[in-house]
């Protein structure tokens, strides 16, 4: 039997608990992209891909990681309501914009 932990607070979650799972995938914008943003993201999958298979010894393997990552996690319903709220990790709440100050 597969036991599940959160990848974020590390808690054991049992099969009564919710459990979401978070697919992230990350890659470099690149600067086709970044000229004509109406280009098809295959094309820019295909250009990553590319860009990976020149890269395949160990000593740029770390690049590699930088270029493009693919991840999943496990939240329990906890984390997962934390995650939705800041998914980027932001470091402060956003600013209140205040217009009665002037
Ligand atoms: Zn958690």
């Amino acid at each position: 039997m597969i036991h599940y932990s959160c990848d974020r607070c590390k808690r054991v979650l049992s099969e009564d608990d919710l459990r979401y799972v978070v697919k992230m995938e990350i890659h470099v914008a690149t600067d086709a992209v970044e000229m004509d943003e109406l280009d098809d993201d295959r094309d820019q999958l295909l250009e990553i891909h590319e860009i990976l298979e020149r890269l395949d010894d160990s000593e740029t393997a770390e690049l590699a990681d930088e270029i493009y990552q693919r991840r999943r996690h496990d939240l329990c319903a906890d984390c997962f309501r934390k995650f939705v709220k800041n998914p980027v990790g932001a470091e402060t709440a956003p600013v209140q914009l205040d217009f009665s100050k002037n």
